[in-house]
């Protein structure tokens, strides 16, 4: 049984700004509130934890342009898909050489920009795109991503990016002779990836290629192991140092004598953390008189940040205004006119009794994907607004 007692993860610090925050302002809501020490105590976490590695923070997991200026300055890379995001970064002080394009979907006007603005490092999974990039980003280097089976994670990605290693060879083969560097594999072994042996078999298709590369004499000199590095949600996680073990040793393994250099492109485990989420409840009803579960509906919903909870993948742990009393089960839906507009059916929550309208409901653990998923105004509801405490 999930209960709105289960967040305890934000430390006491972190938690005592963000209240303090909360209280002084009473901002309206729905509103993120990011507290910017714990995205640092992340981030120094993940590059303590990976020595050695380059860390490219996965803009879209929280664009928030202070956020941004911060990892900058503490040393992270960034990995962005768009134009804007490149704007974003170099404007809030990001070397061009510290940012990586890995989307492998680009238009050829975008790289173009991308290379304008300094951008040298591309990800690509297809030959249109290899062949755009020797074009319109000459002599730059490229990785290719390979498909993963990516089942064990909270967010598999599907087929929607990478090639199989054959092709991914042959189009390092074809980068070398358009004159582009080819850098070498790249992946993403799904969101939210709660196995820390989730990298493996990747690492595994990554040094063959790059093994088979070697001995034709085109030397590869990276691999890209992409984000998926969890955020502690209501389920209890494996420590940081068990997946920086396991990938270590897969790298060891895999690789042997030819240690790469390594890039992984976190975005959860960065800034999911950071963030609190703050609610209203708009309405506390029943469907019938024998329905013992009651329906709280939310400020915010599926349209308004929360697009994890589709298929109740990400389950936030909640916090309200009446905790402390006697609890009884929900349902948690949003505010929009959209039938898909539920969080929680099957997940099994309890909030208070007394819960009603105009009360608090604070999701924590939601400074990743919200913001950034938020629509402008869908039924008329303003985007997600973004405070930062400090
Ligand atoms: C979204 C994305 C990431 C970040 O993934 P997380 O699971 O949030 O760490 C990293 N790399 C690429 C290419 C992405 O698209």
């Amino acid at each position: 049984m999930k209960t709105s007692f289960a967040g305890q993860r934000l430390h006491n610090e972190a938690t005592a700004r963000i209240r303090r925050f909360l209280d002084h302002g009473q901002p309206a809501t729905p509103c993120l509130v990011i507290d910017l020490p714990t995205v640092r105590d992340r981030f120094t976490a993940l590059r303590d934890a990976l020595p050695g590695v380059g860390i490219f923070y996965a803009v879209k997991a929280n664009p928030e342009p202070e956020v941004v200026g911060l990892l900058a300055a503490e040393g992270s890379g960034f990995d962005v898909a768009s134009p804007r995001e490149i704007d974003l970064c170099l404007a809030r002080g990001a070397k061009p050489e510290t940012i990586s394009y890995s989307n492998p979907i680009k238009k050829a006007r975008d790289i173009a920009y991308a290379h304008s603005r300094g951008v040298r490092l591309f990800v690509s999974d297809s030959e249109q795109d290899v062949r755009a990039l020797a074009e319109h980003a000459p002599g730059s280097s490229v990785m290719l991503r390979i498909l993963v089976n990516t089942n064990s994670s909270t967010y598999p990605f599907g087929k929607k990016f990478g090639c199989a290693p054959e092709m991914a060879a042959d189009l390092l083969r074809l980068a070398h002779g358009l004159g582009l560097v080819p850098l070498g594999v790249a992946f993403h072994a799904g969101s939210q990836q709660l196995d820390p042996t989730g990298w493996d078999a990747a690492i595994a298709d990554a040094a063959e290629v790059t093994a088979k590369l070697r001995a034709e004499g085109v030397p590869l000199s990276t691999v890209n192991l992409g984000g998926g590095l969890p955020a502690g949600y209501l389920d209890p996680l494996p420590p940081l140092a068990d997946y920086a073990a396991a990938i270590t040793a897969s790298i060891a393994r895999h690789f042997g004598e030819f240690a790469p250099e390594v890039m992984i492109e976190p975005g959860r485990a960065v800034v999911a953390e950071s963030g609190v989420l703050r609610s209203e409840v708009v309405l506390v009803s029943k469907k019938s008189y024998s329905d013992e579960r009651r329906w709280v509906f939310l400020d915010i919903g599926r349209y308004g940040g929360l697009a994890e909870t589709e298929g109740e993948a990400i389950a936030y742990p909640l916090r309200t205004s009446r905790d402390g009393g006697p609890t009884g089960p929900v349902v948690i839906a949003g505010p929009t006119c959209d039938a898909d507009d539920v969080l929680y059916q099957a997940t099994c929550y309890d909030l208070p009794l007394d819960l009603q309208a105009g009360d608090h409901v604070d999701l924590l653990c939601a400074g990743a994907y919200t913001a950034s998923y938020s629509s402008v105004a869908f039924n008329g509801f303003e985007p997600l607004a973004t405070y930062c405490v400090r």
